[in-house]
Parts: structure tokens; sequence; C-alpha cells
């Protein structure tokens, strides 16, 4: 008997046996006058683990220096909106 441990895209469920590839969402803010930054994420229950192509979906992967892509990348208020949109749909879905 042992252990088996899944991780579960929270976002579209998508599963797998290591956290490669999978990343820790949450909201952040940070201002210069003050020590530290501020994150929704203060607790476990404020984040949430997504699948690479849901980080992808959303232009959220880090890359790395030499494989960004220079183009201009999405505004916050675009990534923001697409995922308020995105809650929004799945929340209307599962009504
Ligand atoms: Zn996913």
């Amino acid at each position: 008997m042992g252990i088996d441990i899944k991780y579960v895209c929270d976002r579209c469920k998508h599963s797998q046996d290591t956290d490669e590839q999978m990343w820790w969402v949450s909201l952040h803010i940070n201002n210069k006058m003050h020590t530290g930054s501020y994150g929704a994420a203060a607790k476990p229950e404020h984040s949430k683990l997504w699948c690479r192509k849901c980080t992808d979906h959303f232009h959220l992967t880090p890359q790395p220096l030499e494989k960004r892509d220079l183009t201009i990348p999405p505004t916050f208020e675009i990534v923001l909106e697409n995922l308020i949109s995105d809650m929004v749909a799945n929340a209307l879905d599962n009504q």
C-alpha cells in the first residue's frame, strides 16, 4: 500500500502524476513604499493550481529569458478581463 499523489488543474481538471508544468496562480500587489508584497494568496485556498495549457491560455506562463516572446504581451487589464470572463462562464455552466 502506498500513497498516490495526483496533481489536478483547478481550472480544467487535467491530472498528472508530477508537478512538472503545473503552476500556482494567484493575485499579488506590490508597493515600493512597503516592504514585502501583499498577496491575495496569503492562504492556500487563495491560490489555484493550473496546468500549462491553462496558464498558456491566459499568457501567464513564465518564459526563460532566452525564449521570451518579444512581441507586446497582453496588458494586465486584458488578462484580468479574460480571467473574469472565464470565471463567469464557468459559473454559468455549473448552474
Ligand atoms: Zn488546466
